[in-house]
């Protein structure tokens, strides 16, 4: 069978869902592989590179489309791509299958299968498929150059002859996966880094990698993260005052702050009020990685960077994966890859799309003409 990768047609999208060194592996698998002309140039990988891979480069959309049994692609096709995607294909990319009833509908009526990479489940065997998570550590890690970028001042302290330079100070919230990839990268460069999460078991982790985890005047146990699968529910009114009594503290004192707070299916919930925006001293910088999702700031508009009266820049961006499309492909395009060994097991070029794998299963949102959203849980850790 023919795996193929269309140029991504969402404005300003750089990633792409295969890389020559992919097509390589996925050829191994007993695949043959196909590109659309152009589709790796913004990350970096040119058509020629591509074919010194062995992968075939197609001019149009609609020859790729119609040339591949699997199609693998980064953002959820728009109207103008779900036209091709008929009966006995396969379709892995990211989806948003609770939002996305036009793909949905499609996908069902053509007969097509859909595997939506945002569902693969999130349990040990399936972390080296997770592109939640290749992409929330990318944004987590792009998040704070966004902010130094935008910071007219060191993150590292120093003494020298023309004078002392404190540290920033940095603040994140939200300590999973993007959170702790901003800590690291934070802490890398030198900045004093605090960190909160409504989890109180990330603490540990959060020290571990040389930052200081905030924590709150407030008896009652915290929330306990390990009952629901290592996601956040919302808080109680009062833990919810005295984090925000917390942050007010806070706020004065830092000179970057990252958020990157989300609840499962709910609006990102606001926690760095306008009050402390204002309390912040001109010249901070604030990143919203929850933006998409409604912002945990008070002030974030999403997709822009907008400087405050008082001189504090609050960056709203979505895309910053996309900001470093050569690395998100190569961890996106490895994702895609160990999805289709999984959907491999004979290496022989042919999809085995195994509905009692719990892996497959979850992460299937239409098979053959029906639509399997949501999955059952999956049965292993
Ligand atoms: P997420 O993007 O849903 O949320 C980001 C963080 O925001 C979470 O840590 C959450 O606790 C925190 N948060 C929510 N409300 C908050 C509030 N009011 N104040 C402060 N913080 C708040 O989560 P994620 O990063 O996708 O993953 C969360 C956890 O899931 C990880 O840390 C990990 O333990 C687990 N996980 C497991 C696997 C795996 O086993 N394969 C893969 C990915 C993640």
């Amino acid at each position: 069978q023919i795996i193929g990768t269309p140029k991504e047609i969402v404005k300003g999208e750089a990633r792409v869902a295969m890389t020559p060194d992919s097509a390589l592996q996925l050829q191994k698998l007993g695949y043959q592989c196909a590109i659309q002309s152009g589709a790796g140039v913004m990350a970096g990988f040119s058509d020629e590179a591509y074919e010194k891979a062995g992968v075939e480069v197609i001019k149009t959309a609609k020859g790729l489309w119609e040339k591949a049994d699997i199609i693998a692609k980064v953002r959820q096709p728009e109207t103008r791509e779900l036209k091709y995607l008929v009966k006995g294909k396969t379709l892995i990319s990211f989806f948003n299958p609770a939002g996305n009833e036009e793909g949905m509908t499609a996908a069902k009526e053509a007969g097509a299968n859909v595997i939506a990479m945002e569902m693969v489940p999130r349990i040990s065997r399936a972390q080296k498929m997770d592109a939640l998570s290749s992409m929330a550590n990318i944004a987590g890690y792009r998040a704070v150059i966004e902010a130094g970028n935008n910071f007219g001042r060191f993150f590292t302290g120093q003494i020298t002859a023309a004078g002392k330079v404190p540290p920033a100070k940095v603040m994140v919230v939200g300590a999973g996966v993007a959170g702790l990839a901003a800590i690291g990268a934070s802490v890398s460069l030198g900045a004093i880094t605090y960190a909160f999460d409504v989890r109180p078991e990330v603490a540990e982790q959060v020290e571990s990698m040389g930052a200081e985890f905030v924590y709150l005047d407030f008896e009652e146990e915290q929330q306990d993260g390990a009952a629901t699968g290592g996601y956040a529910s919302v808080s109680s009114p009062e833990f919810r005052e005295a984090q925000l009594a917390k942050f007010r503290e806070l706020a004065p004192e830092v000179d970057i702050v990252i958020t990157t707070a989300l609840i499962p299916n709910r609006e990102a919930p606001k926690l760095w009020l306008a009050d402390m925006v204002a309390a912040m001293k001109t010249g901070s910088v604030i990143v919203d990685l929850a933006a998409e999702r409604g912002g945990n700031v008070e002030g974030t508009v999403m997709d822009e960077k907008v400087v405050t009266e008082n001189g504090v820049t609050i960056i709203g961006y979505t895309d910053f994966p996309s900001r470093m499309a050569a690395q998100s492909s190569t961890l996106y395009s490895t994702n895609i890859r160990h999805m289709m060994t999984d959907l491999t097991p004979e290496k022989d070029g042919q999809v085995n799309h195994n509905m009692e794998d719990d892996v497959i299963r979850g992460a299937t949102v239409t098979f053959e003409g029906e639509v399997t959203f949501p999955p059952p849980p999956p049965k292993v850790k």
